[in-house]
């Protein structure tokens, strides 16, 4: 089992509640755009509290970053992720993650699930590939949309943002569910991404399914 003692070298605020991290990357680190790591915190009490996050850095960069949603109810890891400063350390273990891009399609995200499609898109946007993808991202309100403006730079109005508890121009409103499904996907012979809260996934790739997405075409983490 690799793990790697690392300092944080920048924090930034992404929205109310999502934080990007900057962290030092080990000699050799090497990682698939879309895969995470287990990440714990070097402080007493936290070492062993390993928790998944995505690297939403690409490979070519000289430092490794993370875009963490911290879940304030309860003192877990994000919560004390949230109250780190620059210098501060982490402890990285392996990198894992089935989540890998397959070929031009749709990106289904809820939430802090959009994590892994940051690091395609910006990927594929750094490779000029970019054509082809959709991406539906659903999140409860506007101030909750984690890099509204670098997605919609990237993909233009191949970007659509749902809003489940908020009614605003220039956003739809709803769930992503099979009505919405069938009026917004052109091609269900396309690769689906299907990223979010677990329920989620399981609702909208059995929503695919019904509708004829071939399941060997659907990515998700398993
Ligand atoms: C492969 C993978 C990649 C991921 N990548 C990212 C990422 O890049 N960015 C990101 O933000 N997240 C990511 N996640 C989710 C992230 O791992 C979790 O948000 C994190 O583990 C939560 O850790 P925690 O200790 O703060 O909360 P945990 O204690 O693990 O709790 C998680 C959930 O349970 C609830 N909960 C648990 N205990 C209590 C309690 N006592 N009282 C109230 N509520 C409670 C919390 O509200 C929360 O919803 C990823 C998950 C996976 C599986």
């Amino acid at each position: 089992m690799e793990s790697h003692i690392v300092k944080i070298t920048a924090i930034h605020q992404v929205t109310h509640d999502v934080k990007s991290f900057r962290i030092e990357k080990p000699a050799g680190y090497k990682f698939v755009p879309g895969q995470a790591t287990e990440v714990a915190i070097n402080k007493p009490g936290w070492e062993n509290e390993r928790r998944p996050f995505t690297f939403t850095s690409l490979n070519n960069e000289p430092s490794l970053e993370f875009t963490i949603k911290r879940y304030a109810d309860h003192n877990g890891v994000t919560n004390q992720l949230h109250q780190l400063v620059p210098g501060d350390e982490i402890i990285l273990h392996d990198v894992w993650g089935a989540i890998e891009y397959k070929g031009p399609g749709y990106f289904i995200a809820g939430g802090a699930g959009i994590t892994p499609f940051i690091a395609i898109l910006r990927q594929l946007h750094r490779d000029n590939q970019l054509a082809g993808n959709t991406l539906f991202f659903s999140n409860k309100t506007a101030a909750d949309v984690i890099y509204e403006e670098e997605l919609k730079s990237m993909l233009g109005t191949n970007a659509v943002y749902i809003l489940s508890r908020e009614q605003k121009e220039g956003y739809e409103n709803g769930m992503i569910d099979e009505d919405y499904l069938r009026s917004h996907v052109t091609d269900f012979n396309k690769h689906f991404y299907v990223c979010g809260p677990d329920k989620m996934i399981s609702d909208i790739n059995a929503t695919l399914e019904k509708l004829g997405a071939k399941p060997d075409l659907v990515v998700f983490e398993k």
